[in-house]
């Protein structure tokens, strides 16, 4: 009776939310005739259990962001603290509070060069709209008020507000809605092809330079880019690549804003992903690893002059969110910043790239299909090619990336395709930063059985 009653209820929410329920980036057209795929009800170390009953390994951290993994019981406790002390506390107006104060010196004091103070807010979207606003705020007070477009590159992916998805370089997120912010440019320019253009190579469309050159310096307020590209198909910044684009941006005075929102706190197996090449951005955004997901909480990073320039203005700064500062969310992200700290987890993300990149050799040497592996930290990815060799791609309607995540799915392992750019079939894998050895062995096997299954389904 007891199992009958559950299964009638895991029904019943599965009907209200195709009901009642729609859903962020999800086909809705597929969810409205199937329902969800998961109802997560659980959630411990790096795996979730689901309404029915079955555990998952959680293998991309569900939005690269839980990242101490799933039930850590001291972010509970930090939020349950501080909800049962002061649960909110308003940030506007002058007013503020210590877990507000206390994160921000924090953060400061882990962040590259002289990044000197934070703006806080709720997400990735609303640090990266704060950047821009920010750059565009910071020229207008230098006198140079023409300085307000923002360059972003091809297969970034900033956010979905107005601004933050107008600068996103993947045509989906254009799509949804007709209108954009006008002052966002997304450049013809892949992490692949060194800025500073070699122009020599094959994959050559344009690069940030073109656009710098086409719109006149005195046009462009900020280059926004990742460190590693996430959503857009996990591409790692070449060596070289960040230091060139900082380069650019201070030949013609544009300010260069990293977008740390994924690689943030650990991910690149670096506190952040700047500091794999030692660059000191003029603005940085963070959100998801700041609290590992357990609470809503982002910022953006402003450098000393910035922040110099800033506080020189003597009205009201007409920009902020209920939630900036959140005291809660700021007492989770503090605690998250401690664990990550005692518990070496930015260490272990290092090693655990040596552990997957054997484990990408292994598909690799064992399937023809499997190819353009990488990893940096526990940000990785591999890519499925009907001919490796020949850089040939899979026909869409194959469905590789799409077919291999379904195998891995049936064998209760979480992936993520990035299959927005043609002929690309990119599977990705980002578990939780508390990933061990044993957990990446495991991952890999799932992989190869899912892969084998693949290559079965194609004779
Ligand atoms: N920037 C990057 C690099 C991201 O990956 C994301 C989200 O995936 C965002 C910004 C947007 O963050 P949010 O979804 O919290 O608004």
């Amino acid at each position: 009776a007891n199992l009958s009653q559950q299964v009638s209820g895991i029904d019943q929410l599965g009907e209200w939310d195709k009901k009642y329920y729609l859903h962020p980036t999800t086909v809705p057209k597929t969810f409205s005739d199937n329902g969800p795929k998961i109802i997560f009800t659980e959630g411990n170390g790096i795996r979730v259990k689901d309404a029915k009953g079955d555990t998952y390994i959680d293998g991309v951290s569900m939005l690269w962001n839980v990242n101490l993994g799933h039930g850590q019981k001291e972010l509970a406790d930090a939020a349950y603290e501080q909800m049962t002390t002061l649960a909110y506390g308003s940030s506007f107006y002058g007013y503020s509070n210590e877990p507000a104060i206390r994160l921000a010196e924090k953060v400061v004091s882990i962040a590259p060069g002289d990044l000197s103070a934070i703006y806080f807010t709720s997400g990735g979207s609303e640090s990266n709209d704060t950047a821009f606003k920010l750059a565009r705020f910071y020229w207008h007070l230098k006198g140079r008020k023409g300085k307000k477009k923002i360059i972003s590159i091809t297969n970034s992916y900033h956010g979905a507000t107005v601004a933050a998805g107008t600068a996103t370089g993947i045509d989906a997120f254009h799509n949804f809605a007709g209108s954009r912010d006008i002052d966002i440019l997304n450049a013809k320019a892949h992490l692949t092809n060194c800025e500073l253009g070699d122009k020599s190579d094959p994959n050559y469309e344009g690069c940030i330079r073109d656009t710098i050159e086409k719109e006149g310096s005195e046009a462009i307020a900020a280059v926004i880019m990742e460190p590693v590209q996430g959503a857009g198909g996990i591409h790692i910044a070449p060596d070289g690549y960040l230091k060139a684009v900082k380069d650019l941006c201070e030949e013609n005075d544009i300010l260069f804003i990293m977008d740390e929102v994924i690689c943030g706190f650990g991910r690149t197996g670096k506190i952040f992903g700047s500091d794999n090449w030692d660059i000191v951005p003029d603005l940085m955004s963070v959100a998801k690893g700041i609290t590992s997901g357990y609470s809503q909480l982002g910022g953006v990073l402003m450098s000393e002059e910035i922040r110099n320039t800033l506080v020189q203005y003597d009205q009201i700064l007409g920009h902020g969110f209920t939630y900036s500062g959140h005291p809660t969310a700021c007492a989770v992200g503090l605690k998250n910043l401690e664990i990550i700290e005692r518990d070496k987890i930015v260490e272990n993300a290092k090693n655990m790239e040596k552990e997957l990149k054997k484990g990408f050799k292994y598909l690799e040497d064992n399937h023809a299909n499997v190819a353009k592996s990488r990893a940096l930290g526990l940000i990785s990815a591999f890519e499925l090619q009907a001919d490796r060799d020949a850089d040939l791609p899979f026909d869409k309607s194959i469905r590789a990336a799409a077919i291999v995540a379904e195998e891995c799915y049936k064998r209760k392992l979480i992936l993520r395709t990035a299959d927005f750019e043609e002929g690309k079939n990119i599977v990705a894998i980002a578990p939780p930063l508390i990933t061990k050895k044993e957990d990446v062995e495991e991952i890999i096997n799932i992989i190869d059985d899912a892969v084998t299954a693949f290559e079965n389904k194609l004779e």
